[in-house]
Protein backbone atom coordinates (compact mmCIF):
# COMPACT_ATOMS: atom_id res chain seq x y z
CA UNK A 1 0.00 0.00 0.00
CA UNK A 2 1.25 3.65 -0.56
CA UNK A 3 1.29 5.98 2.11
CA UNK A 4 1.04 9.78 1.59
CA UNK A 5 0.76 12.77 3.74
CA UNK A 6 -0.35 15.98 2.18
CA UNK A 7 1.09 18.94 4.01
CA UNK A 8 -2.45 21.25 2.73
CA UNK A 9 -1.96 24.03 5.10
CA UNK A 10 1.32 24.84 7.40
CA UNK A 11 0.17 27.85 8.80
CA UNK A 12 -1.71 29.38 11.74
CA UNK A 13 -5.34 29.99 11.58
CA UNK A 14 -5.18 33.24 9.68
CA UNK A 15 -2.89 32.34 7.31
CA UNK A 16 0.16 34.16 5.93
CA UNK A 17 -0.20 36.93 4.91
CA UNK A 18 -3.37 37.84 7.04
CA UNK A 19 -6.59 39.59 5.74
CA UNK A 20 -4.97 43.27 4.91
CA UNK A 21 -1.78 42.56 5.39
CA UNK A 22 1.14 42.62 2.50
CA UNK A 23 2.45 39.66 1.16
CA UNK A 24 5.52 38.37 2.38
CA UNK A 25 7.84 35.76 0.30
CA UNK A 26 6.08 32.98 2.23
CA UNK A 27 2.57 32.25 2.14
CA UNK A 28 0.89 29.32 4.58
CA UNK A 29 -2.45 28.60 4.23
CA UNK A 30 -4.22 27.28 7.50
CA UNK A 31 -2.86 24.39 9.17
CA UNK A 32 -4.90 20.72 7.31
CA UNK A 33 -3.17 17.47 6.35
CA UNK A 34 -4.34 14.81 3.80
CA UNK A 35 -3.71 11.31 4.53
CA UNK A 36 -3.72 9.42 1.03
CA UNK A 37 -3.59 5.43 0.93
CA UNK A 38 -4.79 3.45 -2.00
CA UNK A 39 -8.46 4.04 -2.20
CA UNK A 40 -8.40 6.01 0.83
CA UNK A 41 -8.85 9.76 1.59
CA UNK A 42 -8.79 11.18 4.86
CA UNK A 43 -9.40 14.92 5.59
CA UNK A 44 -7.78 16.78 8.81
CA UNK A 45 -9.17 19.47 9.45
CA UNK A 46 -11.18 21.56 7.38
CA UNK A 47 -9.58 24.91 6.83
CA UNK A 48 -11.05 28.15 5.74
CA UNK A 49 -8.30 27.75 2.99
CA UNK A 50 -10.02 24.31 2.14
CA UNK A 51 -10.97 25.30 -1.82
CA UNK A 52 -7.52 26.30 -2.84
CA UNK A 53 -5.59 23.51 -0.69
CA UNK A 54 -7.61 20.90 -2.55
CA UNK A 55 -5.81 21.77 -6.21
CA UNK A 56 -2.59 19.86 -4.05
CA UNK A 57 -4.60 16.42 -4.21
CA UNK A 58 -5.46 14.41 -6.72
CA UNK A 59 -8.82 15.43 -8.41
CA UNK A 60 -12.15 13.58 -7.77
CA UNK A 61 -14.98 13.53 -10.15
CA UNK A 62 -18.88 14.24 -9.55
CA UNK A 63 -19.61 10.64 -9.01
CA UNK A 64 -16.61 10.18 -5.96
CA UNK A 65 -16.90 11.51 -2.39
CA UNK A 66 -14.55 14.39 -1.67
CA UNK A 67 -13.09 12.28 0.65
CA UNK A 68 -14.29 9.56 2.94
CA UNK A 69 -13.66 10.93 6.17
CA UNK A 70 -13.05 14.14 7.93
CA UNK A 71 -11.34 14.44 11.20
CA UNK A 72 -11.64 18.02 13.13
CA UNK A 73 -9.41 18.51 16.19
CA UNK A 74 -11.74 21.38 17.39
CA UNK A 75 -13.43 24.73 16.85
CA UNK A 76 -10.79 27.02 16.25
CA UNK A 77 -11.84 28.95 12.92
CA UNK A 78 -8.57 28.01 10.92
CA UNK A 79 -10.01 24.13 11.98
CA UNK A 80 -13.52 23.58 10.76
CA UNK A 81 -14.92 26.63 8.88
CA UNK A 82 -13.93 24.88 5.59
CA UNK A 83 -16.56 22.98 6.06
CA UNK A 84 -18.46 25.16 4.63
CA UNK A 85 -17.65 23.51 1.30
CA UNK A 86 -18.89 20.02 2.05
CA UNK A 87 -22.41 21.30 1.22
CA UNK A 88 -24.80 21.21 -1.81
CA UNK A 89 -23.03 24.08 -3.27
CA UNK A 90 -19.84 22.11 -3.76
CA UNK A 91 -18.41 18.74 -4.25
CA UNK A 92 -19.98 15.30 -3.79
CA UNK A 93 -20.65 15.06 -0.15
CA UNK A 94 -23.09 12.54 0.87
CA UNK A 95 -22.94 10.83 4.70
CA UNK A 96 -19.30 11.47 4.30
CA UNK A 97 -18.45 10.93 8.00
CA UNK A 98 -16.98 13.47 10.67
CA UNK A 99 -14.81 12.33 13.40
CA UNK A 100 -14.13 14.65 16.69
CA UNK A 101 -14.18 14.29 19.68
CA UNK A 102 -18.08 14.48 21.53
CA UNK A 103 -17.51 18.18 22.27
CA UNK A 104 -16.38 19.15 19.12
CA UNK A 105 -19.39 17.33 17.25
CA UNK A 106 -22.03 18.65 19.65
CA UNK A 107 -20.48 22.45 18.71
CA UNK A 108 -21.20 21.49 15.09
CA UNK A 109 -24.76 19.19 15.37
CA UNK A 110 -26.01 22.13 17.48
CA UNK A 111 -24.89 25.73 15.44
CA UNK A 112 -25.69 27.03 12.01
CA UNK A 113 -24.34 27.00 9.27
CA UNK A 114 -22.82 23.09 10.26
CA UNK A 115 -26.23 21.74 11.72
CA UNK A 116 -27.80 21.87 8.25
CA UNK A 117 -24.82 19.64 6.72
CA UNK A 118 -25.84 16.71 9.13
CA UNK A 119 -29.51 17.23 8.66
CA UNK A 120 -29.41 17.62 4.71
CA UNK A 121 -27.12 13.85 4.84
CA UNK A 122 -23.33 15.58 3.49
CA UNK A 123 -22.14 14.54 6.97
CA UNK A 124 -22.78 11.88 9.65
CA UNK A 125 -21.67 12.92 12.69
CA UNK A 126 -19.28 10.40 14.71
CA UNK A 127 -18.13 11.18 18.03
CA UNK A 128 -15.30 9.81 18.74
CA UNK A 129 -13.86 8.65 21.94
CA UNK A 130 -11.06 6.54 20.95
CA UNK A 131 -10.38 4.66 17.75
CA UNK A 132 -11.45 4.34 14.47
CA UNK A 133 -10.61 1.72 12.04
CA UNK A 134 -10.54 2.37 8.53
CA UNK A 135 -9.35 -0.78 6.41
CA UNK A 136 -5.46 -1.17 7.50
CA UNK A 137 -5.46 2.61 8.84
CA UNK A 138 -6.71 3.33 12.45
CA UNK A 139 -7.28 6.78 13.65
CA UNK A 140 -6.74 7.62 17.48
CA UNK A 141 -7.73 10.50 19.20
CA UNK A 142 -6.00 12.08 22.16
CA UNK A 143 -7.00 14.95 23.66
CA UNK A 144 -4.47 17.96 24.47
CA UNK A 145 -4.89 20.87 26.60
CA UNK A 146 -5.66 24.10 24.37
CA UNK A 147 -7.77 26.94 25.03
CA UNK A 148 -11.19 24.99 25.69
CA UNK A 149 -13.39 27.70 24.20
CA UNK A 150 -16.35 26.51 21.76
CA UNK A 151 -14.54 22.83 22.12
CA UNK A 152 -12.10 21.01 23.44
CA UNK A 153 -9.05 20.00 21.38
CA UNK A 154 -7.11 16.78 19.92
CA UNK A 155 -4.66 15.54 18.38
CA UNK A 156 -4.74 12.47 16.22
CA UNK A 157 -2.51 9.62 15.74
CA UNK A 158 -2.49 7.73 12.52
CA UNK A 159 -1.10 3.87 12.69
CA UNK A 160 -0.77 1.36 9.96
CA UNK A 161 -1.40 -2.40 11.15
CA UNK A 162 -1.56 -0.48 14.42
CA UNK A 163 1.67 0.73 14.60
CA UNK A 164 1.63 4.32 14.78
CA UNK A 165 3.01 6.46 11.96
CA UNK A 166 1.86 9.83 11.88
CA UNK A 167 0.95 11.99 15.44
CA UNK A 168 -1.18 15.78 14.02
CA UNK A 169 -0.52 17.97 16.58
CA UNK A 170 -1.67 21.50 15.29
CA UNK A 171 -2.76 23.55 18.49
CA UNK A 172 -1.35 22.55 22.04
CA UNK A 173 -1.15 25.30 24.95
CA UNK A 174 2.11 23.93 26.51
CA UNK A 175 4.36 20.89 26.64
CA UNK A 176 4.10 21.28 30.24
CA UNK A 177 0.73 20.74 30.56
CA UNK A 178 0.66 17.51 28.63
CA UNK A 179 3.01 14.93 30.91
CA UNK A 180 2.86 11.95 27.95
CA UNK A 181 4.25 14.72 25.06
CA UNK A 182 7.94 13.10 24.96
CA UNK A 183 5.99 9.03 24.87
CA UNK A 184 4.00 9.96 22.41
CA UNK A 185 6.33 12.29 19.87
CA UNK A 186 8.64 9.17 20.23
CA UNK A 187 6.17 6.53 19.05
CA UNK A 188 5.73 7.81 15.73
CA UNK A 189 7.76 8.05 12.81
CA UNK A 190 6.44 11.08 11.55
CA UNK A 191 4.49 14.18 13.63
CA UNK A 192 3.41 17.04 12.70
CA UNK A 193 3.75 19.65 15.52
CA UNK A 194 2.29 23.47 16.55
CA UNK A 195 5.32 25.73 15.72
CA UNK A 196 2.97 28.66 16.00
CA UNK A 197 5.42 31.40 17.87
CA UNK A 198 9.09 31.52 17.53
CA UNK A 199 9.75 33.90 20.86
CA UNK A 200 7.42 35.53 23.37
CA UNK A 201 7.85 39.32 21.40
CA UNK A 202 6.62 38.62 17.79
CA UNK A 203 3.97 40.40 18.60
CA UNK A 204 4.15 43.72 19.54
CA UNK A 205 0.78 45.20 21.85
CA UNK A 206 -0.87 41.72 21.63
CA UNK A 207 -0.82 39.61 25.63
CA UNK A 208 0.44 36.75 24.23
CA UNK A 209 -0.52 35.13 27.94
CA UNK A 210 -3.89 35.05 25.89
CA UNK A 211 -2.89 33.11 22.83
CA UNK A 212 -0.85 30.23 24.58
CA UNK A 213 1.77 28.04 21.78
CA UNK A 214 4.96 26.56 22.74
CA UNK A 215 7.56 28.55 21.43
CA UNK A 216 9.78 26.73 18.89
CA UNK A 217 13.22 27.14 20.81
CA UNK A 218 11.60 25.14 23.85
CA UNK A 219 10.30 22.40 21.12
CA UNK A 220 14.01 22.09 19.71
CA UNK A 221 15.42 21.77 23.26
CA UNK A 222 12.89 19.20 24.48
CA UNK A 223 12.84 17.32 21.72
CA UNK A 224 15.52 17.72 19.47
CA UNK A 225 16.93 14.20 20.88
CA UNK A 226 13.96 12.09 19.36
CA UNK A 227 14.87 13.52 15.75
CA UNK A 228 16.76 10.53 14.55
CA UNK A 229 14.27 8.18 14.92
CA UNK A 230 10.96 10.77 14.45
CA UNK A 231 11.12 13.07 11.72
CA UNK A 232 9.36 16.25 12.95
CA UNK A 233 7.73 18.73 10.83
CA UNK A 234 6.96 22.08 12.69
CA UNK A 235 3.75 23.75 11.58
CA UNK A 236 0.51 26.03 12.51
CA UNK A 237 3.13 28.55 11.73
CA UNK A 238 2.18 32.18 12.40
CA UNK A 239 2.77 35.13 10.01
CA UNK A 240 4.88 36.65 12.39
CA UNK A 241 7.58 33.35 13.53
CA UNK A 242 10.93 34.29 12.10
CA UNK A 243 10.45 30.63 10.48
CA UNK A 244 8.83 31.89 7.63
CA UNK A 245 13.05 33.03 6.96
CA UNK A 246 14.72 30.28 5.72
CA UNK A 247 17.82 33.21 6.46
CA UNK A 248 16.77 33.84 9.76
CA UNK A 249 18.70 31.99 12.67
CA UNK A 250 15.95 30.08 14.28
CA UNK A 251 15.24 28.81 10.77
CA UNK A 252 18.73 27.25 10.89
CA UNK A 253 18.89 26.29 14.18
CA UNK A 254 16.17 24.05 13.81
CA UNK A 255 17.36 22.56 10.63
CA UNK A 256 20.61 22.11 12.72
CA UNK A 257 18.73 20.39 15.12
CA UNK A 258 16.87 17.66 12.56
CA UNK A 259 13.45 19.41 12.32
CA UNK A 260 11.96 20.10 9.31
CA UNK A 261 9.57 23.59 8.70
CA UNK A 262 6.35 22.65 6.69
CA UNK A 263 5.75 24.27 3.78
CA UNK A 264 1.84 23.71 2.06
CA UNK A 265 2.41 21.02 -0.68
CA UNK A 266 5.01 19.21 1.44
CA UNK A 267 4.21 15.54 1.00
CA UNK A 268 5.75 12.29 2.29
CA UNK A 269 5.56 9.02 1.19
CA UNK A 270 6.18 5.16 2.33
CA UNK A 271 5.34 2.01 1.31
CA UNK A 272 3.43 0.06 3.96
ZN1 LIG B 1 -5.04 26.65 15.17
ZN1 LIG C 1 -6.69 26.54 18.25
Amino acid sequence: MQLQLVVLGSGQDGGTPQVGSAAPTTSRTASSIAVLADDVRLLFDASPDLRIQFQLLPTVDRSELLVDAVFITHCHMGHYTGLAHFGREAANTNQIPLYGSPSVVEVLETNEPWASLFRRGNLRAHPMDDVVHLGRLSVRRIPVPHRAELSDASAFSIAVDERPWLLYLPDIDAWDEWPQAERVLSSHELCLLDATFGSPDELPGRDMSSIPHPFVEETIARFGHLSARTMMLLGHINHSNPLNDRSSRLFRRAVAAGFVVAEDGMTISRQA
